[in-house]
């Protein structure tokens, strides 16, 4: 208002009292105002403290090495957050020494400062500095600098300004507790790495961030190779710090912007920037050919230790990091069955596999089959097969089971599925015997639940299996080359109504097996109720039999127990000639995985 002073709230007065507290009113009003950040407050602090006061510039600084003005108000423009001055030319300095205020009235005609840049560059005549003490910091003053001299400020003044430094030590120090606490949140306290919260935060970001920077990144995951050996034979503790040193390897071999995070254990996820699968397997390979040479340094000595990783590429038409860390996941699950201490890149990602595409494969008859033989433990005989169903793609890809048997459940069609691979292996069947193969050779086929509910599909079956077995004069024997693989992973609305659905099925010599068998989907219940024939143990007990002892104990048992009930054991997932040893010291009977072969189309 023209007239009328700015600096009037100064001037002691009748109406000073109310002064004082509309100044309160206001402090109070800003603290408690919602929308700000704790800086944004701050600086709202200052600037308003500044028009109270009348100064042309607050600064809240920070005094280490050198003083640095962290929060100005500043209507001049000529002192800007951030600006650094040796701590002996800082006017602050001697009141963070003294962690005493002090009052200027006129810095030109004082002995100390009369020289000083801020007073003869810059022309600021009046000085209070009042020390800020922050929890038990006191590294900060606040400082009010005005270009006309002035007599002292009066005690209401005074007091203002200290009640506004304590208000900004308060401020200072919660952002700080703040801040501390979110650091601790988001790192891994042994390793001192972002821990997994902290890496999905960033990789949400580095998602978002990718396509707007034009350059990709791509994602490592390793595990350490036998992780499990360090911990039982040198103990925990050593174990903890065979993973500090390790995380300084991996954090040193870093290259600039790229991050690398505790992801779990002993798992530790890398985001390399800028980079082609290949080029972030090759950083992986150079960071494991060095983990090969330099073994790990502990109290106890040097610990040689190897890993294994996963590396994908981001893929821009992925709209989540999820698949692409499934990917990644996959990708080391195939560096450790290969052996460890190897790198292993995830192919692209399949095309989005959708509902009218399965249709339309259906349609234009593009279900195919590949079969993986099982063979004997003790002869090495292959004694059966197991019929996998796949479907080819309109360009000619191939598509695995786990990839479309839960939209094809979803969608009703597996039964169509299972009734063409039952045909195509009771086909091979017929050939295989005609060709003079063995005539106890089986055909292990996956049937769902869907697939038994059909009467149509069954009767249909039957009668092909029927016309079959007359071509090949197998008729009068019991027991048919046929064995059906039931699985709990689908949801089947009752024992009896299954049992009831597979029952033509077993009476024309049809055996049954039960899949997945010790992983928690196929239960006793299911043996309990159907006469099965065959039990096939679980491929995740069967690839940690080796490492695991009470996995180990877990596959024998099963073994007893199915010898005594008469039954048949089938591992699956044998990987390795030690394995198939142990699995048959163990009395399993047959074995499937890729030490005897890999599934083949047909
Ligand atoms: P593989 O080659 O298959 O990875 O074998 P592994 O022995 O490393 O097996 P796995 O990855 O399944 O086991 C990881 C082990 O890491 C099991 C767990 O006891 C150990 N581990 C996980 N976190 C820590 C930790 O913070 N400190 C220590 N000392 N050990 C840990
Ligand atoms: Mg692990
Ligand atoms: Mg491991």
């Amino acid at each position: 208002m023209p007239g009328v002073d700015p600096r009037s709230p100064r001037a002691p007065s009748a109406g000073h009292g109310d002064a004082h507290v509309e100044r309160l009113n206001a402090l109070w009003k800003l603290s408690v105002q919602r929308g700000l950040d704790d800086a944004g407050r701050i600086r709202a602090m200052l600037a308003m403290a500044a028009g109270v006061l009348d100064m042309d510039l607050v600064v809240l600084g920070e005094l280490g090495d050198r003083y640095t003005a962290r929060y100005v108000s500043d209507r001049l423009g000529v002192f800007p957050e951030g600006t650094e001055l040796p701590l002996e030319q800082a006017l602050c300095h001697r009141v963070h020494q003294s962690q005493t205020p002090c009052h200027i009235a006129d810095l030109a005609t004082h002995p100390e400062y009369a020289a000083d840049p801020l007073v003869v560059s810059l022309g600021f005549r009046t000085y209070s500095g009042i020390p800020v003490v922050a929890g038990d910091e006191a590294r900060w003053v606040l400082a009010f600098l005005r270009r006309r001299s002035e007599s002292p400020p009066d005690a209401v003044d005074v007091a203002y300004m200290e009640l506004i430094a304590d208000w900004l030590g308060n401020a200072l120090h919660q952002s700080a507790q703040k801040d501390l606490l979110q650091r601790i949140a988001l790192t891994d306290p042994l390793t001192g790495l972002p821990n997994r919260r902290a890496a999905e935060e960033r990789l949400h970001k580095e998602r978002a961030r990718a396509p707007r920077d034009g350059c990709g990144f791509a994602l490592a995951l390793v595990d350490l190779d036998h992780f499990k050996m360090v911990n039982d034979r040198y103990g925990h503790a050593v174990g903890d710090e065979v993973l500090r040193a390790v995380a300084r390897r991996f954090e040193a071999g870093l290259r600039e912007g790229d991050w690398v995070a505790r992801w779990g254990g002993e798992e530790f996820l890398f985001v390399l920037h800028g980079c082609l699968a290949e080029e972030a397997a090759g950083i992986m390979e150079r960071l494991a050919s060095q983990s090969r040479a330099s073994p790990a340094q502990t109290s106890v000595g040097a610990i040689p230790l190897s890993f294994s990783a996963g590396v994908a590429a981001f893929d821009a038409n992925e709209g989540d990091v999820l698949p692409m860390l499934e990917r990644i996941d996959q990708a080391l699950y195939q560096a450790k069955a290969d052996g460890r201490d190897r790198v292993s890149t995830a192919s692209q990602p399949q095309r989005p596999w959708n509902g009218a595409s399965l249709r339309q494969a259906l349609a234009e008859n593009r279900v195919r089959q590949a079969s993986q033989l099982i063979v004997d433990l003790r002869s090495g005989r292959a004694v059966a097969d197991e019929a996998l169903a796949r479907i080819e793609t309109a360009s000619g890809e191939i598509v695995e089971a786990r990839d479309f048997v839960d939209m094809a459940e979803g969608l009703g069609l597996m039964a169509e599925i299972d009734r063409r691979v039952v045909r195509d292996v009771m086909q091979r069947c017929v050939v295989r015997r005609e060709q003079g193969g063995a005539t106890d050779f089986a055909h292990f086929v996956n049937v769902s639940p869907q697939f038994l509910a059909r009467r149509d599909l069954v009767e249909e079956m039957l009668a092909n299996a029927m016309g079959y077995c007359e071509t090949c004069s197998v008729m009068l024997g019991p027991v048919k080359p046929i064995v059906l693989e039931l699985t709990e992973r689908q949801h089947i609305v009752s024992l009896d109504r299954l049992r009831a659905d597979l029952q033509r099925f077993i009476d024309f010599g049809f055996r049954l097996a039960l899949d997945d068998f010790g992983s928690g989907y196929s239960s006793y219940l299911y043996l309990a109720h159907l006469p099965v024939s065959f039990l096939k143990i679980e491929g995740w007990l069967v690839s940690n039999l080796r490492r695991d002892r009470k996995v180990a104990g877990i596959v024998e048992s099963l073994a007893n127990f199915a010898r005594k009930e008469g039954l048949r054991t089938v591992a699956e997932h044998v990987e390795d000639a030690e394995t198939a040893k142990i699995l048959a010291d163990m009395g399993v009977d047959y074995g499937q995985g890729w030490y005897f072969g890999r599934p083949q189309l047909d």
